[in-house]
């Protein structure tokens, strides 16, 4: 079993699409182990994004993303990580493979509905930063 953070940034929540984007990951058999909405705040942004705070584009990755409620789970199964990076597609909703949930909902780079964590130690570094451990079930 693995772990991983998806976010459903605020465009998702804007557009009305939170029931149909969790229901593809339950549809998948994943498991929904922890969820919250919540602000994301300039700080917690520049942690989260850690990767991407020195690139030209990251101020308005920023406003976006802590312009709106999103909601952070927790989501688990088996290879859930490379699995849920699947289910997301590629970054930019034009490019993304229809049938994702970029390629079908998406037509933007930066609002791209999910966030899902790119490997194990992301994973467990963003579970961290929006979780506490009271917050988990234990594995
Ligand atoms: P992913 O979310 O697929 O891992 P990245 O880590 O490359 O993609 O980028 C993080 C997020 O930053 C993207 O999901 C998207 O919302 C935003 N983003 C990526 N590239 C750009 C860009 N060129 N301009 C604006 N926003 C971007
Ligand atoms: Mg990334």
């Amino acid at each position: 079993m693995e772990r991983t953070l998806v976010l459903l940034k605020p465009d998702c929540l804007q557009r009305r699409l939170m029931g149909r984007v969790v229901a593809r990951f339950e549809d998948k058999g994943l498991n929904v182990a922890a969820m919250k909405m919540m602000r994301i705040t300039p700080e917690l942004a520049k942690r989260h994004y850690a990767e991407h705070v020195n690139k030209a584009w990251y101020p308005q990755l920023e406003a976006f993303i802590t312009g709106g409620p999103v909601v952070a789970m927790l989501v688990e199964g088996p290879e859930a990580i490379c699995v849920v990076r699947a289910m997301a597609g590629a970054t930019n909703g034009l490019k993304a493979e229809p049938g994702t949930i970029r390629g079908d909902f998406s037509c933007s780079q930066q609002m791209n509905l999910v966030h899902a964590s790119d490997g194990p130690d992301s994973a467990r570094r963003e579970i961290a930063l929006f979780f506490a451990d009271a917050e988990i079930p234990l594995e």
